[in-house]
């Protein structure tokens, strides 16, 4: 990465931080996540962003990928984790953290929980380092506070327009010889009382572009090409779309996802149905330095 590709990873994540802040103190209990949704992604673009992937608002045992349809009427409540992104040029920031809107000891355990795992796991990191060694301090920090991390949930590499780039950061010690290298990465452990595990939930309304094949549908090649424009290989949401298009959209990505030029996201569900708390950070490895982008 160049100095101009570093400013603007560094940029992206400042803009996520203050709007991860801006965040904290809007959310309420019934508060539509279809408001919360839109008034930080309107937010990202105000700080000179675009947002990396729709903003999850995932309630309770949803671990993660719950975002609001253009019609939703879901309200704020439970163990609420927001996962926002924001991106300069491709270059991502990716953050989240969990609110609890109960007042509720095990929700707050849990938060602490996550919170505690990634700060351990933040400094951890560092060039060579092997990424089952930083799982490894995830997986202690969590069960030494009676709790269990989300084993088939892991951090990730970053790369431009690319947000799951290959590397995967696991929740739990791992012996596979992967190391970090130079680049960025988001580092993002779950808490859970459950067992620990999720499964692909009902669709999510969240799409990737992952083949730019032919298709014949007008609508389909509209939504297609500006697919293509506006998000390359970025995560996207039928809610955009709706609001770009009109509903016809909904037809479009239905053929396109036929077609397979689109792949849809599952929401994911702790599958004991119990809460989950998430903490996220991205870290960017420039020489021998490690930045938290999104602190
Ligand atoms: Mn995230
Ligand atoms: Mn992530």
């Amino acid at each position: 990465m160049n100095k101009q590709e570093t400013e603007k990873i560094i940029a992206a994540g400042k803009i996520l931080s203050q709007t991860r802040e801006y965040a904290k103190k809007f959310i309420k209990k019934g508060m539509p996540l279809l408001e919360i949704a839109e008034k930080i992604e309107t937010k990202i673009v105000e700080l000179g962003g675009k947002p990396a992937f729709p903003t999850n608002l995932s309630i309770n045992d949803i671990a993660a990928h719950y975002t609001p349809s253009y019609n939703d009427e879901t309200l704020a409540e439970g163990l609420l984790k927001i996962d926002l992104g924001a991106h300069i040029d491709g270059w991502v920031a990716d953050g989240a953290f969990s609110i609890d809107l109960e007042n509720k000891e095990e929700n707050k355990k849990l938060i602490k929980a996550s919170e505690d795992a990634l700060k351990n796991a933040v400094v951890s990191v560092k060039k060579q380092e092997l990424v089952g060694k930083v799982g490894k301090i995830i997986q202690e920090t969590i069960e030494s506070q009676k709790a269990s991390p989300i084993i088939n949930l892991s951090g990730h590499s970053i790369e431009q327009y690319d947000l799951h780039s290959g590397v995967n950061i696991p929740n739990h010690a791992s012996s596979e010889k992967t190391v970090f290298e130079e680049g960025i990465y988001a580092i993002e452990p779950f808490a859970t009382y459950g067992s620990g595990r999720v499964y692909d939930g009902k669709p999510s309304g969240i799409y990737e572009l992952i083949d730019l094949k032919n298709v014949r549908s007008p609508i389909a090649r509209k939504v297609l090409d500006y697919v293509i424009e506006e998000y390359d290989h970025l995560p996207f949401c039928s809610r955009w779309l709706v609001k770009k298009f009109g509903t016809s959209a909904l037809i479009g990505l239905k053929q396109l996802e036929e077609n397979g030029n689109l792949m849809q996201f599952a929401q994911l569900v702790e599958t004991t149905h119990k809460n989950v708390a998430q903490s996220e950070h991205t870290v960017l490895i420039s020489g021998n330095k490690v930045i938290v982008t999104t602190e």
